[in-house]
């Protein structure tokens, strides 16, 4: 079976000032998600990034953060008695539950020591160590609440992806209705298992292998661009051969998603990326919907940065990207 990868080509004609006013045409390309519907566009040079980029001193001062050493153990809150332990430590990370939950089940995990990371100096380790406690957090929810059935692991890094705070930290949230795009990808994965007796991605990954949105396999997890991407340089990982809902903290699939990441943020930095977003979905036990981690990359963290998430993302969930799936992803392959 393939799977069918829709496009389409819209032009606009206007009489150009760059152009001394003689007519010009401008091609755009929308884009259809093979799995769920959802459109995107490719818009050429609509997203800017300074040579440059300037972060005050002072914007990355640790004074008074929570997150940092001396604090992170003494100053954020503890897990309720099912949990185990007050919080969750794994190498540098220190989990515990958010002050300011998004649901039934929402914790943060603390991810470094250092305050400020840049982002092609984030470590396997330092990955690995904020996954398990993640993880972990996950699987001790499973056990403890029955309706719980959509989780994600998440992260903002700095301010233009969302991120109030400069130290590095990841955020899990586990109830049962999970976010729009999490029930979105889940109800168009378990018709397509049910239609064809696969697991989309696997197919996905058959189809793509070879091609130039197919960036690498490290053991269990394929990358991927999206044909159709949800933001600027958006790449996926999926670990397609796992049937069951939450990775082993400590497991191989676990550390493949971690070595990948770190890969695509070397891969983000040498385009001069700074700032990004990751999303995990998981959800329990259901064998059409395989661990599927997120990253985009976010406006770059400047001075006077300016927001990339535009009336597109933020009331018509459109995706916009300058760069093409296919020109991205053989860059990012050579980070692989
Ligand atoms: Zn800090």
């Amino acid at each position: 079976m393939s799977i069918e990868f829709e496009r389409e080509s819209q032009e606009a004609t206007f009489y150009s000032p760059l152009e001394d006013f003689e007519q010009t045409t401008v091609e755009t390309e929308v884009r259809v998600d093979p799995l769920t519907g959802r459109t995107a566009r490719v818009v050429t040079d609509n997203f800017l990034v300074p040579d440059s980029p300037e972060i005050a001193d002072e914007v990355l001062d640790s004074e008074g953060c929570f997150f940092c050493p001396g604090t992170v153990e003494e100053a954020t809150p503890t897990y309720p008695d099912w949990v185990g332990p007050d919080r969750g430590k794994a190498g540098e990370a220190t989990s515990f539950p958010n002050l300011n939950p998004y649901g039934a089940h929402s914790n943060v995990v603390a991810l470094t020591e250092d305050h400020y990371v840049p982002i092609d100096e984030f470590t396997t380790d330092q990955f690995a160590d904020g996954l398990c406690a993640a993880l972990q957090y996950v699987r001790d929810v499973f056990d403890h609440d029955d309706d719980a059935r959509y989780a994600s692991v998440n992260m903002n890094y700095l301010r233009p992806a969302g991120s109030s705070l400069i130290h590095p930290h990841m955020q899990t949230l586990v109830d049962g209705r999970g976010t729009n795009e999490q029930r979105r990808v889940a109800d168009a994965a378990r018709a397509f298992y049910e239609e064809h007796d696969e697991v989309y991605w696997s197919e996905l990954a058959l189809d793509e292998r070879g091609g130039d949105r197919y960036v690498a396999e490290i053991g269990n997890v394929h990358w991927l661009a999206p044909f159709a991407p949800k933001h600027h340089r958006h790449l996926v990982g999926v670990a397609a051969q796992i049937h069951s809902g939450v990775p082993d903290p400590r497991g191989d699939v676990a550390h493949d998603f971690v070595q990948g990441l770190v890969n695509v943020l070397q891969y983000y930095a040498s385009v001069g990326l700074n700032s990004f977003n990751v999303a995990l979905f998981l959800e329990r036990d259901d064998p059409a919907l395989p661990p599927l981690l997120n990253v985009t990359a976010r406006s770059v963290f400047d001075e006077y940065y300016w927001s990339d998430a535009t009336f597109f993302t933020s009331l018509h969930d459109e995706g916009v990207v300058d760069v093409a799936p296919e020109e991205y992803g053989k860059e990012a392959h050579t980070f692989f």
